[in-house]
C-alpha cells in the first residue's frame, strides 16, 4: 500500500491540516495518512508548546473514525529531539516492505530542510510530496531549491507531476487549496478568548478547554 507520513508540531491540529491531507490523499492515491506529532520539535523553540500527550490526544481524537487517517505516537515514544530521517526508518521497520511511504511537507517545511539533520538522506530514503498552498510559480522555486541545496540532476516530469533524479527519490508537487488557518492563529484566538469553532475538529476544542491550553 502507498501511505503518507504527515509530521508536524500539531500545536494544535486544525481543519487546515485535515483538509490538505484529504486533498493529497485523493490526488496521490494514498491508502492511508499517518499524522505524527513531534515530541520536541528541533525547529520551533518557545512557541507556547502544549505537552506532547495533549497534542497527540488532539490528533488521535480528531482522526478517530475518519477513514484512511491514523495518529502515530512514533516520535513521542522516542526520547530526545526527533529527527525526520529516524522517524521514516522507524515507520519502515514497523510496517515492513509492503508499505511504500511518501513524506508530506508544506512548502515552508520543504524549503527549511537544509537546516534538518541528515536532510539529504531523507531525499534518498523516500519520495516527498511538497504541498504549495495555492501559490503559483512554486514549481520553479522548488526546481532551483533542489538544484542549489540537494543535488544537481533533477528533471521535471510534467505527466507525473514530479521531479525525478537518477539516484534520489522523486519529489512530487501537489498544489493544495489555500486555507487560512494556522496553529498560531488558533493559539492567538484561544488567548484572546475568541471562538475557534469551525477552525478545529470539536475534540480539539474540548481538550483545549479541559486542559486550559494556550491561555
Ligand atoms: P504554526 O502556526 O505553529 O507554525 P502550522 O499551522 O503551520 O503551525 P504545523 O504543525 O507546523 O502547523 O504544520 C505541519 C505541516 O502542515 C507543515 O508542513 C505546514 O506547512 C502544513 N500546514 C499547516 N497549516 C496549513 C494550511 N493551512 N495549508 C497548508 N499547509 C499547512
Amino acid at each position: 500500500m502507498d501511505a503518507g507520513l504527515f509530521g508536524g508540531t500539531f500545536n494544535p491540529i486544525h481543519n487546515g491540516h485535515i483538509r490538505i491531507a484529504s486533498h493529497v490523499k485523493q490526488q496521490c492515491n494514498l491508502s492511508r495518512i499517518f499524522f505524527f506529532p513531534s515530541a520536541t520539535p528541533p525547529h520551533k523553540p518557545g512557541s507556547n508548546l502544549a505537552p506532547a500527550q495533549d497534542r497527540y490526544a488532539m490528533v488521535e481524537q480528531s482522526l478517530a473514525g475518519m477513514d484512511g487517517f491514523s495518529a502515530s505516537d512514533i516520535e513521542l515514544s522516542r526520547s530526545g529531539p526527533s529527527f525526520t530521517i529516524d522517524t521514516i526508518l522507524a515507520f519502515e521497520k514497523q510496517h515492513g516492505p509492503d508499505t511504500r511511504f511518501f513524506l508530506l511537507m508544506g512548502s515552508d517545511a520543504f524549503f527549511d530542510t537544509p537546516s534538518w539533520k541528515k536532510h539529504k538522506a531523507i531525499f534518498a530514503a523516500v519520495p516527498i510530496i511538497v504541498m504549495p498552498r495555492g501559490e503559483p510559480g512554486q514549481r520553479r522555486a522548488i526546481a532551483s531549491f533542489l538544484d542549489e541545496n540537494i543535488s544537481k540532476g533533477y528533471t521535471w516530469n510534467r505527466e507525473k507531476k514530479q521531479f525525478i533524479h537518477g539516484r534520489l527519490q522523486p519529489v512530487y508537487v501537489c498544489h493544495v487549496p489555500k486555507i487560512d488557518i494556522s496553529s498560531t492563529m488558533i493559539r492567538n484566538r484561544v488567548k484572546q478568548h475568541l471562538s475557534i469553532k469551525g477552525l478545529v475538529p470539536s475534540p480539539v476544542e474540548k481538550i483545549i478547554n479541559k486542559r486550559k491550553l494556550y491561555l
